[in-house]
């Protein structure tokens, strides 16, 4: 009888080839097989007759293949299959459908599933648009002249076909969803009855899980009195059991990964009477209530032997460099020299520029670190990190390379977190071999704490939630691309009282970088030359040389320049407080979160603020509602609310980028309840304070998860 941590070759039915495509989808043991849900669901216990059908209903129909071919238009090529049940006839088209010739043959029983529409070709009646199908079965083979002889076999699972919720697997390589509901249920099937549980049984009691064994069962083959709602949401007993579990071991090993982490050593900083003197010294403003508050938890880690691994969330201007170049000054009284490292040129160009205003009277020596530095220049300051002379470099990716050495580093501070991946991270901080850095990255993307700390695995989350004071809110309205040319005279009437505006393009895709290059560079020579001609303007893109980007920067700073004209370069960290109107051109082609980023560029003095999303083109209903929010709120936290709703997870944090395995059960946003849950339970589990569990049960889930989740999650070293 196989275990469920068989390997999936030595299944029935699985050969190493098949294994091999199963690889591909995270599937290796039977257990991973079992945990390849459904992604839907088809109701065939009452499949709709044709005649029952309506036009835009979505709706499955098994029926019988009459027709089918290939017929060519003017664009492409369509396929059609005409289904029949007695007299009634459903049409089925797929475009470009060339691939499925020969696949329908009359006779045959189909499965469709599809959007039922008024027929748009030929004599009215209904058709399905490229209806989903599934072959049932295939008619008698006519040319040995004998209907093909089934085995028991066969009609056991086509029984299991029609008649019941029948469960829809996303398909991989060639392995169709109907082969992964024949081995899914052979598998089902040779299971023991009994399988191990590693979640202890005190927490499964209070949780309310159903049995593994079952819950397997009816995530697959529901029965015929499931709420069809609740499958297609994952709200069954059966769903919940297993997002739960998967929760709950991801947690675990988060936690033991974050406790693991504490065990290390690192810099037990000093903060004495000296030190307080000098951050006093450093502060340029009286800080808010809540960068008082994240300063001292950043110091009590900082104080503590353990390597501090935190993560300072804050809405775009709620002032993290303030707090950054405090903890910096914390570690360099104490001896120690500190990196920072920042996504762009310019905004560790500006990083470096305050620290120098901020850090430099009280006497620190800071280096600025870029790529596009000049190698004799580049190695000049390397000299000086690596023999101690300067205590803070602020850079780029430049600080990553493996020559780039410190004497005696103590803190890394990440800013803009997002852009950089973990392993980047990691990278940093061994540039001590003695000792374990302190670490602090910053984020501007606003999440809930639960789903940053799961994101961020083994970071502490500190949070800033207020602005400073003196912040005017941002207006924001879309305007349509044709009444561009009151934009320009309200740009024009703002400038004239002194302020100054920036004018951004959209993003530079790789694949499409010159013509979106183009758009800016146009936009800038007709800005100039045709609206503003009275103006000066200004011309800002990544792909300009270091030396461009900081003269442009500082001109506009110095309001030698009153528009700047944009890609999203600026969309991280620039701070020109004089600067109170942002025009947005292609608006509907930018992300929530980017616009968010965007427009925090403004409203950063006194005057107030005013945020322009012009459109150009067809505004799709996402798009349209990534507006609408921007209109309604400049709230960080609604706004990646909002943004996580419409992209999902996985493209909301670039799920590879921050390092976050692919869960195979759970969603973090939609499951946000039970990650707490999980979250909670995993903790108290670690701390010894769930009642009634025994030291072998804890042993065994902590084994489980070794076994089962490294290999699936890869939370290196865990434990
Ligand atoms: P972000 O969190 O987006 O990185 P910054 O650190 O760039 O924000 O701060 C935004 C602006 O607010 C800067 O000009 C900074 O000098 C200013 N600022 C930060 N903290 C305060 C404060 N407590 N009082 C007044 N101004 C502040
Ligand atoms: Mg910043």
């Amino acid at each position: 009888m196989p275990e469920l941590h068989t390997e999936i070759q030595f299944l029935k039915g699985v050969g190493p080839r098949v294994a091999e495509t199963l690889a591909t989808k995270g599937i290796h043991t039977l257990e991973d097989l079992l945990y390849y849900l459904p992604f839907r669901y088809e109701d065939r216990i009452n499949p709709r007759t044709i005649e029952q059908l309506q036009p835009g209903e979505m709706a499955s129909v098994i029926a019988e293949v009459r027709t089918s071919g290939l017929f060519k238009t003017k664009r492409f090529p369509i396929f059609e299959m005409t289904a029949g049940q007695g007299r009634n006839r459903l049409k089925c088209l797929w475009f470009r459908g060339g691939y499925l010739e020969g696949k329908f043959k009359p006779g045959a029983l189909v499965a469709l599933y599809g959007k039922v529409e008024y027929s748009t070709f030929g004599r009215g009646g209904l058709q399905m648009l490229q209806p989903q199908f599934e072959i049932l079965h295939e008619p008698p083979d006519e040319e040995n002249g004998v209907a093909a002889l089934e085995s028991e076999e066969q009609k056991h699972f086509e029984s299991l076909e029609i008649g019941r919720i029948v469960p829809i697997y996303e398909a991989a390589g060639k392995l169709n969803a109907r082969w992964f509901r024949r081995t899914i249920r052979k598998a089902l099937e040779q299971m023991p009855e009994e399988i191990s549980d590693a979640i202890p049984a005190e927490i499964r009691t209070r949780v309310g899980l159903i049995p593994r064994t079952e819950a397997f069962w009816q995530v697959h083959w529901p029965d015929a009195g499931e709420s069809f709602a609740d499958l297609l949401s994952a709200r069954t007993p059966a769903h919940q059991r297993l997002i739960f579990e998967e929760l709950f071991f991801l947690e675990l090993g988060l936690e033991l990964k974050r406790r693991k982490a504490r065990l290390q050593p690192g810099v037990a900083f000093e903060i004495g009477d000296r030190v307080r003197d000098a951050l006093k010294q450093v502060l340029p403003f009286h800080p808010t209530r809540s960068q008082k508050q994240v300063l001292k938890e950043i110091a009590i880690d900082m104080a503590h032997s353990s390597p501090m691994r935190r993560l300072l969330q804050g809405d775009v201007g709620s002032g993290k460099t303030i707090v950054a170049f405090e903890a910096a000054t914390v570690a360099m009284q104490n001896g120690y020299q500190v990196a920072m490292m920042a996504p762009t040129e310019i905004l560790a160009t500006q990083h470096y520029l305050s620290a120098r205003r901020i850090l430099e009277p009280a006497g620190y020596r800071i280096v600025l670190l870029t790529g596009s530095l000049e190698q004799d220049r580049k190695r000049n300051i390397r000299s000086h990190v690596a023999r101690g002379h300067a205590q803070m470099v602020i850079g780029t990716h430049a600080l990553l390379e493996d020559n780039v050495e410190f004497e005696r580093l103590g803190l890394v501070i990440v800013d803009e977190q997002h852009r950089f991946g973990v392993m980047q991270r990691m990278k940093l901080m061994r540039k001590n071999s003695d000792v374990q850095p302190d670490v602090l990255v910053m984020t501007a993307t606003p999440i809930p704490r639960t789903l940053a700390l799961t994101l961020y695995g083994d970071l502490d989350v500190s949070v800033i939630d207020e602005l400073p004071p003196g912040r005017t809110p941002v207006s924001t309205r879309v305007v349509p691309g044709e009444r561009a040319e009151e934009v320009w005279e309200f740009v024009r009437k703002i400038v004239s009282a002194g302020q100054q505006a920036y004018v951004v393009y959209p993003v530079i895709e790789e694949s499409e970088k010159d013509s979106e290059l183009k758009a800016a560079i146009k936009m800038y020579d007709q800005l100039r030359k045709e609206v503003f001609p009275e103006l000066k303007v200004g011309l800002l893109h990544g792909r300009m040389s270091a030396d461009e980007k900081d003269e442009i920067m500082r001109k506009f700073k110095a309001g030698e320049l009153k528009i700047l004209v944009a890609t999203t370069v600026i969309e991280v960290g620039v701070d020109v407080p004089n600067a109170s109107v942002m025009v947005i051109e292609h608006a509907e082609r930018f992300g929530l979160s980017q616009m968010h980023q965007l427009r925090g560029r403004i409203g950063r003095g006194c005057a107030k603020s005013y945020c322009v999303l012009m459109t150009g083109g067809k505004i799709s209903e996402e798009a349209r509602q990534r507006l609408d929010t921007m209109v309604r709120t400049s709230d960080g936290f609604e706004i990646a609310e909002k943004d996580l709703e419409l992209r999902g997870p996985g493209e909301f944090f670039g799920t590879k980028q921050a390092g976050m395995p692919k869960l195979c059960v759970a969603n973090l946003i939609r499951d946000r309840k039970l990650l707490e849950l999980a979250k909670r339970e995993a903790r108290q589990l670690l701390d010894g304070t769930t009642k009634n569990v025994t030291p072998e049960e804890k042993r065994m889930a902590v084994q489980y998860l070794k076994m089962h989740w490294n290999r699936r999650y890869g939370l290196v070293e865990v434990g």
